[in-house]
């Protein structure tokens, strides 16, 4: 399948094997086709988008046109394609699906656009890494449903107006801020999507357990079972939960009668060394380094990545968002600084006041 093939070269195979990785690894996508819901209602959280979008499509359908276009914004894992998905089955629609890095040539665009049929809903994911001139050529087709396709080169080059069915063009970036503005301008509709929160994690793992036929323990102490253990490890991401609940359907398979439990899915976790809050190898290795051997810091990125064994950007890019996102570490002129949080959590004592430490603002 080429979509996706070339953002998957982009990224090391060290990541791909992440089990906490919010990219969705090449085989992965089929699995997740099956896991998807298919109808605004069964989609988990996100609440505001969710109504936004219904509106949109209702008042749409009410009109008898196709609805505007809309752009989805956030960060891997969190549903953009599930919900273009939606939005296609919702006007029982077509769906197209493509993505910006395919996207090379004017050409490419414009063969897609002129196979679009009337009311098609066409998906482009990582819409922000389009060439420049595909993207000039797509703001005309979204605005007038007309493109120029120059035939020929240099002075004998003719363009041709070619009109193109109404159609919904959605749109999927994790980096909005990198779209330019007269793109982002022409989408009717922008919904950000927002990490999940715990309990609805859990609801998305009972509900993939459900359809994956794995069978989850009912509450413990607190009121969960296997489900809570899964989603608190999720990092706030449906497809780091999906994969996890994965895992660990295969470690009560082994070592269990098949049941999850609290106590088994916090083992199958422990196991593949992603810890209670999420951290994984990697994030631990770095909050460790960072506190044990440099006191805390504050220390140089690139010092930090020697001291861990990784590339200077593995750091950067794969640990380091959510340790700060998480308020483990943070990031500052002088260099990286371990918080209390990442003290307490390796279960060690800060050496004195430190960052972000309210003692320090005492008197
Ligand atoms: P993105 O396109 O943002 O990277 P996807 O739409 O591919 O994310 O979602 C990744 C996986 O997470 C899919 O398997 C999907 O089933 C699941 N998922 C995402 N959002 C939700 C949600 N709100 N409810 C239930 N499952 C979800």
């Amino acid at each position: 399948m080429p979509f996706h093939e070339d953002e998957l070269d982009e990224i090391e195979s060290s990541h791909l094997q992440r089990l906490t990785a919010a990219e969705a690894d090449g085989d992965e996508r089929a699995v997740e086709a099956a896991l998807r819901p298919r109808t605004l209602d069964e989609v988990v959280g996100q609440a505001r988008v969710r109504a936004q979008l219904g509106l949109v499509l209702e008042a749409a359908r009410q009109r008898g046109r196709v609805p505007d276009h809309v752009l989805l914004s956030g960060p891997p894992g969190l549903g953009k394609t599930t919900l273009a998905m939606i939005i296609a089955a919702e006007m029982s629609s077509p769906l197209r699906l493509t993505s910006g890095p395919a996207i090379t040539h004017a050409g490419d665009l414009a063969s897609i656009l002129s196979g679009l049929n009337e009311g098609d809903v066409l998906f482009v994911d990582e819409i922000h890494r389009m060439s420049r001139p595909a993207e000039e050529m797509l703001y005309m087709a979204m605005e007038d449903f007309r493109v120029d396709v120059v035939i020929g080169k240099g002075p004998g080059a003719t363009s041709i107006p070619l009109e193109i069915p109404p159609f919904t063009l959605v749109g999927a970036t994790t980096r909005a801020g990198l779209l330019p503005g007269p793109l982002r301008d022409r989408f009717g509709f922008t919904g950000h999507l927002e990490f999940y929160e715990p309990d609805e994690l859990e609801l998305i793992v009972r509900r993939s357990a459900g359809l994956l036929g794995v069978e989850l323990a009912e509450g413990g102490a607190d009121g969960t079972g296997g489900a809570g253990e899964i989603a608190s490890r999720s990092r706030g991401t449906p497809r780091i939960a999906n994969r996890l609940l994965r895992r660990v359907r295969d470690y009560a398979q082994v070592h269990a009668d098949g049941l999850v439990t609290r106590p088994l899915a916090a083992a199958a976790l422990d196991l593949y060394e992603v810890d209670p809050l999420g951290l994984d190898r990697l994030d631990r290795a770095v909050l460790d380094v960072l506190c044990r051997r440099f006191g805390g810091g504050p220390v140089g990125v690139s010092t930090l990545a020697v001291a861990v064994g990784e590339e200077r950007e593995t750091v950067e890019e794969v640990a380091e968002p959510f340790l700060v996102r998480n308020g483990f570490l943070a990031r500052t002129p002088r260099g990286r600084i371990a918080t209390p949080a990442a003290w307490e959590h390796l279960g060690l004592r800060a050496p004195g006041p430190t960052y972000g430490d309210e003692g320090l603002f005492d008197e």
